[in-house]
């Protein structure tokens, strides 16, 4: 006895997108099939509870799956919660579910159809992206037929009785020939570790070994049926972390540390982060749109295999899970984006991670350093782009230290540095202390700044910042803890003593027309004065930028980056003790007009050009003169 019936008109059109998708991930139909089937079987054990025949003898859950590979049938048994004839009709011949309407009114619009299908939970029907026919057979106890429920997907479906022995769902599932190699052990058994690893009910497949020989059957379990995350975290030994670790990370050394979360306030959710120390194969490149993205887990199910906007971009070196009840199964990333309840664990788990970065820097020394020559980098994009969190952030890499010939944090910089004025009164007493750096291209360049040498001489600390990103922070972080941030370059620094004030201003007065003729030899586009300065110990000159400027580099870097910025004036300082100065200066009492004094103005900014790294216009010149001084 059959009967036809015909699908609703909206699950033709999901049908229809279905079985003609040419989505390239059809290896969700398991999943899918798999959560409904765990479904049922919680469905089942609530239903136990209260009505102890309902399970009869049948009363160790599980899924089994299993293949026949010479006629391509995958057949997938679970024994919870059975369904009669008209419920069979109600659940699996219409759409009642809000979310895959809204995944057909998104698809309607969309030029991404293929993208957006491995995105949502399209449930039972995804089945047919890879058949030709599916049979879903289900029995309740106290009746002695089972349904049978089967369909080609021509519009259709067919209803008919039959009689089982005992109480199981179980669908067969008859592949389209060209996905015949569904029917293969392995390859479930491999989709049943990647999408339903954590199921929470035991997954089935017969042994390998005995497939052919039916006689002796032998089912083995694929999945880990306790989630290490549902575990108590003091039954879980530090090698069963690593071991998780390894599994998302693909790095088998030891990472630096973990956060295992499990928290039913306001939001509840699961998780557990694990921050790398080594590079290993997802994060170690400084690329953000590489994909190492945290594992979404809805109800024990892996939903999103790589649910971006979790945590902020510059964390993409975390490896982690989360798991939660509190969104519903069918969120798309579109929906994640703007669900409220993620965004409160995103927030809670950057500050999470930022609690225990702290502690590693206190605690772990050695790893931390590891960690941050691996991972520094991305670690400082966070000073950049989060103004709530900056100092802080900042308070947690380190810089490379002048007189410490190391890299050191900011708070030890400041444990050496000056005192220059107190701030508030008793407890609130506060030491202000000035932060010098220098930015450059890398160490040597920094070092070779013809600043740095008064800094040496007085014993004053710079932080060396040589790292690309460098260059943005100090833009955005201006002080630290109330201790200001000054470039050794900036004009207005004063580092000069009395006397060394007194000798600058005569020295000035002295060498102000030569200053001016500089200036005006100089073109006047580029430089906005001259003037003497006694910082520069042995040095002959330097180029400053006001405070308030762009930085020769930033500048460098917002041209390349095809920003129309005016090229910035600049200052030049002379050293009046500098010999080079001084026979400057007698030139000029001799004949102001000398082709010699011109050239030794021009080596003197061509010098100074080159040693910020930029370029000069024409090096020619600049080696023509240097010849001629040489003659
Ligand atoms: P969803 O599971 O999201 O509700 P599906 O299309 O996957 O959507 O399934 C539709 C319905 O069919 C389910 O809600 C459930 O009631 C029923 N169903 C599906 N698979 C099973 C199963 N293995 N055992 C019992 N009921 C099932």
């Amino acid at each position: 006895m059959s009967k036809q019936y015909s699908f609703e008109a909206e699950t033709e059109r999901l049908l229809e997108l279905l079985t003609h998708s040419i989505y390239s991930n059809k290896d969700i139909f398991l999943r899918e099939l798999i959560s409904n089937a765990s479904d049922a079987i919680d469905k089942a054990r609530i239903k136990s509870l209260t009505d102890s025949n309902y399970l009869g003898e049948n009363n160790i859950f599980e899924i089994k799956i299993d293949v026949d590979n010479k006629n391509h049938i995958i057949i997938i048994e679970d024994n919870g919660i059975w369904m009669t004839q008209e419920e069979v009709i109600k659940n699996i011949g219409t759409i009642a579910k809000s979310g895959t309407k809204d995944f057909l009114d998104k698809l309607k619009g969309s030029k991404e159809q293929n993208n957006l299908i491995g995105q949502f939970w399209v449930g039972f029907y995804s089945v047919f992206m890879i058949a030709e026919k599916v049979e879903l057979e289900t029995k309740s106890n106290d009746s002695q037929h089972s349904v049978i429920w089967t369909s080609e997907w021509k519009w259709n479906y067919n209803i008919e009785l039959w009689n089982k022995k005992s109480r199981w769902t179980t669908i067969k599932i008859f592949l389209k020939p060209e996905e015949k190699e569904y029917a293969e052990n392995w390859k479930l058994r491999e989709l049943i570790k990647k999408h339903s690893h954590y199921v929470g009910v035991p997954i089935l497949m017969k042994e390998i070994a005995n497939e052919d020989k039916n006689s002796q059957e032998k089912w083995e379990q694929i999945n880990e049926t306790k989630a290490i995350w549902n575990k108590n975290k003091s039954e879980i030994t530090s090698e069963e972390y690593s071991e998780f670790y390894s599994s998302l990370s693909y790095d088998f050394k030891k990472p630096l540390s973990h956060i295992h979360i499990s928290t039913e306030w306001i939001v509840s959710y699961k998780s557990i982060l694990f921050i790398p120390q080594e590079k290993n194969m997802f994060a170690w490149n400084d690329d953000p749109s590489k994909e190492y993205w945290p594992k979404l887990f809805v109800q024990n199910v892996l939903i999103l295999e790589k649910a971006r906007d979790l945590l902020p971009v510059w964390l993409r070196f975390i490896s982690w899970v989360v798991q939660t009840s509190d969104i519903p199964l069918n969120i798309s990333r579109e929906m994640l984006q703007a669900n409220s309840s993620l965004e409160k664990i995103k927030k809670w788990l950057t500050k999470k991670i930022l609690e225990k970065l702290k502690f590693e820097l206190k605690e772990n020394k050695e790893n931390y350093d590891t960690f941050l020559q691996n991972y520094g980098k991305i670690l400082k994009e966070w000073i950049y782009y989060d103004a709530d969190l900056k100092e802080e952030i900042a308070g947690i890499v380190k810089f490379y230290s002048l007189l410490e010939n190391k890299e050191i944090t900011l708070e030890e910089y400041l444990e050496k540095a000056k005192v220059e004025k107190t701030e508030g009164e008793g407890e609130e007493k506060k030491e202000i202390k000035t932060i010098y750096y220098i930015t450059a291209k890398n160490l040597a360049e920094a070092k070779a700044n013809p600043y740095i040498d008064q800094f040496k001489n007085k014993n004053i600390d710079v932080l060396l910042l040589v790292d690309t990103i460098d260059e943005w922070i100090v833009g955005v972080l201006n002080e630290y803890a109330g201790n200001k941030l000054t470039s050794i370059t900036s004009s207005n620094l004063e580092l000069q003593n009395e006397e060394e004030k007194k000798d600058f201003e005569e020295k000035t007065k002295e060498f102000k027309d030569l200053f001016e003729l500089i200036k005006n030899t100089i073109w006047s586009d580029k430089i906005e004065k001259v003037q003497a300065t006694s910082r520069l110990g042995e040095n002959v000159w330097a180029l400053t930028t006001k405070e308030w400027w762009l930085t020769p580099q930033m500048e460098k870097m917002m041209k390349a980056m095809g920003q129309a910025i005016p090229t910035q004036k600049r200052i030049l300082e002379l050293n009046p003790k500098s010999p080079l100065v001084i026979s400057m200066f007698d030139e000029f009492k001799k004949d102001l007009k000398s082709e010699k004094l011109r050239d030794m103005i021009q080596y003197v900014y061509e010098q100074a050009i080159l040693l910020e790294w930029w370029e000069l216009e024409d090096y020619r010149w600049f080696i023509n003169r240097i010849n001629k001084f040489i003659k």
